[in-house]
């Protein structure tokens, strides 16, 4: 094969000659999605081979986080006190993750949530700590083990739907964000089960293609390490689990444009190549402009204010999912917001215990009054102040009608006021990708599936079509990975 990495189009098995490597199922990816799958086959009785880019297994599941979003009544909901319900999950869901989600993906994944809870905590050996928090934040400073994770309790859903929290996140102590995270306590416990399994692991080996038979069934992979050509047969099916498009400027500024130069919360390795493998076999893909978008700034901080835009208008409960506000303040606002806040507020949220210390900004103007910081900050003579003004005589009574904030968190502004500077301050991944079914079968622009293709986690649209919750990439990812492990085996 020419030395053309970029050149995605399949091959076929008919020029082959020699295979590397086989295996019943082919896994391309070792983060979450492959981790799920590779372990789901081998349940299934299927002899697995992963091969994976990087020297080791983890993806950016392990450096994450960890939050898994499920519901519907879990064990570690119950144990904390919370009463969730199926109905309630999909409703939520539904309502918060449009528009234009995949219904069916969201029912199989709220009905099948318990059983996939008792999945990763009693099979794989998950653990989750039985403690809640419950303050605003991004995540849990400590090991605590749910949290609520998609603005549940805050408007506009908790008039209608009834909360849950449904951000489970394993237990592990010493948690560095971004390098080992809450991520690592389920990537650890899901690989070791994968080796226990028999699963067959290649490093360093970067996918590059899809090898198809002559009736265009998926029947195996070419891929490269150091350079060198690699086949891989798969005798039963491959499953793509390589993550998503961020840091591809090119997909990025085609589908995403707002994310360009932003990319957070994922790796480089994220390059959209399986989508574009699977594209060159004819198949489908949505929500390709659906993006997480996280908000640098300390939630701690911004519940006490109010966050206005590049005109000084309020846009959002500040209450809500940060993610929420991430994606209103990108999205919807030019990437412009401001948290105005008195000091008084602002000596609170930093005595208020955080996950993310570095993003308790200073304020960039201080003044005495609304109409000096107004000017002070350069907006128009009065906007900030008609802002402060309707903010303020609602809070007198603890009500924000405007957005919906609850009245714990609504208080009238005073003196001296500040502005803390956060234009600019957003970066995500994105979260559209190839279209699979239920079963996580990669489905051809006909709507039939690609025989022998599977594939989930971010390469993939998962459940989340254009908002956001977290833990819905490692919820999706695990549970989806664990539908094409069994599809791929034939189970
Ligand atoms: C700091 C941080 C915090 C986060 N917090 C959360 C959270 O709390 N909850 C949540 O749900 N999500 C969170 N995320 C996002 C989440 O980690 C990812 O969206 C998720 O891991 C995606 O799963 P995946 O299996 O598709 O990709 P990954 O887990 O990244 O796995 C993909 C794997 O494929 C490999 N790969 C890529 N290209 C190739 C190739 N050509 N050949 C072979 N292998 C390849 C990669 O090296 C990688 O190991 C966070 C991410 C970060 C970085």
């Amino acid at each position: 094969m020419a030395d053309n990495s970029d050149d995605v189009r399949p091959r076929t098995a008919t020029g082959i000659e020699h295979w590397d490597h086989e295996a019943d199922v082919v896994v391309a990816g070792f983060g979450v999605a492959g981790a799920a799958a590779a372990v789901a086959a081998a349940q299934a009785g299927a002899d697995v081979l992963v091969l994976e880019r990087t020297g080791g297994w983890g993806g950016a599941a392990a450096m994450s986080g960890g939050f898994i979003y499920m519901g519907g009544g879990t064990p570690l909901q119950k144990a904390c006190g919370f009463d969730d319900t199926v109905d309630a999950m999909k409703a939520f869901m539904k309502a918060a993750l449009g528009p234009g989600v995949d219904e069916d993906k969201i029912d199989a994944y709220c009905e099948g949530s318990v059983d996939h809870y008792h999945w990763l905590a009693d099979e794989i050996g998950v653990p989750f700590k039985e403690s809640f928090w419950g303050e605003p934040g991004w995540e849990p400073p400590g090991d605590d083990g749910l949290q609520y994770t998609g603005g549940e309790n805050a408007a506009p859903f908790n008039a209608t739907i009834p909360p849950a929290p449904r951000g489970h996140v394993p237990q592990m102590s010493d948690k560095r964000t971004g390098e080992q995270g809450g991520g690592y306590m389920l990537m650890k416990p899901l690989t070791d089960t994968a080796a226990a399994l028999g699963v067959r692991a290649e490093y360093d080996m970067r996918v590059q293609t899809l090898i198809t038979d002559e009736e265009g069934r998926v029947v195996g992979i070419a891929a490269k390490r150091f350079g060198k050509d690699v086949t891989i047969r798969a005798r039963r099916g491959v499953v793509l689990a390589t993550g998503s498009f961020a840091y591809n400027d090119t997909m990025v500024e085609s589908y995403a444009p707002r994310l360009k130069g932003r990319p957070a919360a994922s790796i480089e390795e994220h390059d959209g190549r399986a989508i574009r493998m699977a594209q060159a076999l004819g198949a489908d893909l949505a929500h390709m402009d659906a993006t997480e978008v996280a908000f640098f700034c300390d939630p701690q901080l911004f519940v006490r204010g109010i966050l206005v835009n590049g005109r000084g208008q309020r846009y959002i409960n500040e209450d809500t999912y940060p993610g929420r506000v991430g994606q209103a303040t990108l999205i919807e606002n030019d990437n412009k917001a401001y948290l105005v806040i008195d000091e008084a507020a602002y000596e609170e949220g930093l005595s208020r215990p955080t996950s993310s210390p570095q993003l308790r900004h200073q304020p960039k103007w201080v003044a005495e009054t609304v109409p000096e910081l107004e000017a002070e900050m350069g907006l128009p003579a009065g906007a900030l102040q008609a802002t402060v003004e309707v903010y303020n005589r609602h809070a007198a009574g603890g009500e924000d009608p405007l957005f919906g904030k609850k009245p714990e968190w609504v208080r009238p502004i005073g003196s001296p006021v500040a502005a803390v500077d956060l234009r600019g301050m957003t970066g995500g991944f994105t979260l559209g990708g190839l279209r699979t079914s239920v079963d996580s079968e990669v489905l051809h622009v006909t709507g039939e599936p690609i025989p022998g293709l599977f594939a989930a986690g971010r390469c993939t649209a998962g459940v989340c079509a254009g908002g956001y919750a977290s833990g819905a990439s490692l919820g999706d990812g695990s549970f989806f990975g664990r539908r094409a492990g069994r599809a791929a085996a034939g189970a």
